[in-house]
C-alpha cells in the first residue's frame, strides 16, 4: 500500500488511453519548492517572481536573485522551471518602486508593458537567471503580452544576453492572459517556444470582470465558452507549430474543469502544490477521446453554468 501511495504521487499522470500531461506546481518563493516536490511536482510551471522580490525590504541586485533562482532549480533537481519575469504594475505593487496612479490599473503600465519601460529591471533578472541555470532546464516567460511587438522586444534581450551567457537548455515563451494573444496565438506559436495559459487574468479581460470584485468575481469563471473558446485556438495553433501549451491558471486545479482541459489537448497543468494529487488522479481517470468529445461539446454551450452542468452530469 505504501508503495502504491508512492507511485501515485510521484509518477507521472497518463489518461487510461496513455496520454502524458505533466502537473506542475505555482510558487511565490524559493523556499515552497521542496515541499512542491515532496507533493508530486514533475516542475515548478510558475514561479511567480514578483512574490519572490515581495520578501526582500529592497529590489534584490543580481546576485540575491541568482540565489534565489538557483535554490529553485537546486531543489527541482533537474525537473523543468517555468519561471514568469516580474508581472507588477496595475494592480501588483511593489513598494521600492512607487508607480504613478492610474485610473485603470488592470489596463494600465503592468507586467511587460512595465519591463520595457524599464529595462535595466528586466536585464538584471535576465542576466540572473540565465547565470542560475547551469544547464538545467530553464524556461522563461513573460507576463501580461498583448502583442508581437512586445514578445519581439522581450525576445531580442535574452537573445543578446545568451551570448554573453551560455545556457543550454533555454525555453523562452509567453503567459496568454489578454485575449489579443490568444487570438493571435497562430502568429505568436511560430516564434515562441510555449505558451502557458493564465485562466484568472485571460478570464477577466475576455469577460471584461474584475477578478477580484466583490459582487462579480463569482461570474469571472473560466469555464465560460468564450474563454474556452481562447484556450482552443492557443492549444491548436501551438500543436500546429509543433510547440506547448501549459495552463497556470487557477482553473488548472478546478476538478470539473480538469477534463475540458485535458480534452482540449493542454499538456501541462501547473497548480497550487496541494492540487498535484488531486489533479493526478484526475488526470488518471480520464480517457483522452472522450475528453475531447466533452471539450467539443462544451465549445457549442452558451453559458459557464451549462458547461459546468455537462461536466458535473459526467461524474
Ligand atoms: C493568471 O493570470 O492566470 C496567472 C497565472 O497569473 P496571476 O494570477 O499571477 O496574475
Ligand atoms: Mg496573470
Amino acid at each position: 500500500r505504501r508503495e502504491q501511495a508512492h507511485a501515485a504521487r510521484f509518477n507521472d499522470a497518463q489518461t487510461r488511453d496513455g496520454v502524458r500531461v505533466e502537473v506542475a506546481a505555482n510558487i511565490g518563493a524559493s523556499g515552497e519548492t521542496a515541499d512542491a516536490v515532496e507533493l508530486g511536482a514533475e516542475a515548478v510551471g510558475l514561479l511567480r517572481t514578483e512574490l519572490v522580490f515581495m520578501e526582500h525590504a529592497q529590489a534584490p541586485d543580481h546576485a540575491a536573485q541568482e540565489r534565489e533562482y538557483r535554490r529553485v532549480l537546486d531543489a527541482l533537481a533537474g525537473r523543468p522551471l517555468v519561471v514568469r519575469t516580474l508581472d507588477v504594475g496595475g494592480d501588483k505593487p511593489l513598494p521600492y518602486w512607487p508607480m504613478p496612479a492610474e485610473e485603470n490599473p488592470f489596463l494600465g503600465v503592468r507586467g511587460i508593458r512595465l519591463s520595457l519601460q524599464r529595462p535595466e529591471i528586466l536585464e538584471t533578472q535576465l542576466r540572473a537567471l540565465l547565470a542560475s541555470a547551469d544547464g538545467r532546464p530553464l524556461r522563461i516567460m513573460f507576463p501580461m503580452v498583448g502583442s508581437v511587438e512586445e514578445w519581439r522586444a522581450a525576445r531580442d534581450m535574452v537573445q543578446r544576453l545568451r551570448e554573453e551567457i551560455e545556457v543550454r537548455d533555454l525555453q523562452v515563451g509567453i503567459m496568454i492572459e489578454v485575449p489579443s494573444a490568444a487570438l493571435l496565438a497562430p502568429v505568436l506559436a511560430r516564434e515562441v517556444d510555449f505558451f502557458s495559459i493564465g485562466t484568472n487574468d485571460l478570464t477577466q479581460y475576455c469577460l471584461a470582470i474584475d477578478r477580484g470584485h466583490p459582487q462579480l468575481s463569482a461570474q469571472a469563471d473560466g469555464l465560460h465558452p468564450a474563454v474556452l473558446r481562447l484556450i482552443e485556438m492557443t492549444v491548436t495553433a501551438a500543436h500546429a507549430q509543433g510547440k506547448w501549451v501549459g495552463i497556470c491558471g487557477e482553473l488548472a486545479s478546478d476538478r470539473l474543469a480538469v477534463p475540458l482541459l485535458v480534452g482540449l489537448g493542454v499538456d501541462e497543468l501547473s497548480v497550487t502544490p496541494r492540487s498535484i494529487a488531486l489533479v493526478k488522479a484526475r488526470v488518471r481517470e480520464l480517457d483522452s477521446r472522450q475528453a475531447r468529445t466533452l471539450a467539443d461539446r462544451a465549445l457549442t454551450l452558451d453559458s459557464a453554468s451549462a458547461v459546468r452542468a455537462l461536466v458535473a452530469e459526467m461524474h
